[in-house]
């Protein structure tokens, strides 16, 4: 990868998650850009191929342990016990 790369928002992400995973939360506070925004910019470096492979670690519910499907967003709800206390993914590039 180019070093100039990192210097876009989306290399900042990817320079981020290359080095341990992430959820989109510490991800925005760390670069200081709102959530929408990293989960679109996670969205775009999981199509690209120039940044490596994007892994997901699921979403889980905290309450009773359900597992999510590996997407690039943040659940609100558990869909088995209703429980809002949601787990966030979790992201990271495969080098
Ligand atoms: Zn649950």
């Amino acid at each position: 990868m180019k070093k100039d790369m990192w210097n876009t928002r989306r290399g900042k992400i990817a320079h981020l998650i290359s080095e341990r995973n992430h959820t989109p939360s510490e991800i925005a506070r760390e670069l200081e850009i709102p959530i929408k925004i990293v989960l679109e910019d996670l969205k775009h470096i999981s199509r690209s191929s120039k940044y490596g492979e994007l892994l997901i670690l699921p979403a889980k519910c905290r309450k009773c342990g359900y597992n999510f499907r590996a997407e690039i967003k943040i659940p609100k709800r558990c869909p088995r016990c209703k429980s809002m206390w949601i787990e966030e993914p979790r992201f990271m590039l495969r080098r």
